[in-house]
């Protein structure tokens, strides 16, 4: 991360909150987040959900993303929402190839270049989630798992676009099982990935935030976030709670 870049505490609420509910969450989440000057807070409704949020989130510092994107901008998709209709609808974060949509989907690492692409073409920053299975990790093939996602997940991405790319750090095997990554375990992680996005982009590697993400609660961030190479935290299950993702939004690193 470049020195002054603020770090970013996203929450992602999956397939949870209608349009209806996701205001009411987020007028009682608001006053509980203040307006940080030091970092950067983010939430990821779902699409049909998105238009309420936005409005909830006027005059706010909080920003919006969304969850996933289709690779074209517009065309014969039916069921499909381009980097294009997000710009539109206030977005500025976009999650691709979430391990849920690897695993639900078969989205590969093709897709994820594409929607990478598509999303910085319609001036949208996309976060691609790149993370390990048990077994990998059990077989040692955690650190060649994750080189690979990102090398092929940003292949046609430039050093130029570096600057709005992000990367999440997501082990599968923490994903809502309330098993964390241990700081070391994040820390080593974030090595490999810097490294990796230095032969990619060179010096542009510098401003590429790298979050680490999987059962993230207010009892564990403090710890990840003080692990060097964290640039911020994906947040799933805790981010649906307003009084944990706050906390969470809150985080403090012992200096
Ligand atoms: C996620 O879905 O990106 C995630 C990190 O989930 P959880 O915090 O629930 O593990």
């Amino acid at each position: 991360m470049s020195p002054g870049t603020r770090p970013l505490v996203l929450g992602n609420w999956k397939m949870s909150l209608t349009g209806t509910e996701a205001a009411v969450y987020v007028r009682s989440l608001l006053p509980r987040l203040g307006s940080p000057a030091d970092r950067e807070i983010a939430v990821a409704p779902p699409f049909t959900a998105l238009a309420a949020v936005a409005a909830q989130l006027k005059g706010s510092t909080v920003k919006l993303a969304a969850q996933d994107l289709f690779w074209e901008d517009e065309g014969p998709y039916t069921g499909e929402i381009s980097g294009v209709m997000l710009q539109d609808a206030g977005v500025t974060y976009v999650l691709v190839a979430h391990s849920e949509r690897r695993r639900h989907l078969e989205e590969n690492d093709r897709l994820a270049s594409l929607k990478m692409r598509a999303a910085l073409r319609s001036g949208l920053c996309p976060i691609l989630c790149v993370g390990e299975d048990e077994a990998e990790r059990a077989a040692g093939r955690a650190e060649r798992v994750v080189r690979t996602q990102l090398a092929l997940g940003l292949e046609g991405v430039g050093p130029g676009e570096a600057s709005r790319v992000h990367v999440a750090y997501e082990p599968v095997w923490a994903i809502g099982t309330g098993r964390a990554a241990t700081a070391g375990q994040a820390a080593e992680m974030h090595t490999l990935i810097r490294l990796e996005l230095r032969s990619l982009f060179k010096t542009g590697a510098a401003a590429v935030r790298i979050l680490y993400g999987g059962s993230v609660t207010p009892q564990n961030v403090d710890e990840l976030m003080g692990s060097p190479g964290v640039d911020g935290v994906l947040v799933g299950g805790a981010s649906l709670k307003a009084e944990e993702f706050a906390r969470i939004a809150a985080y403090r690193v012992a200096r």
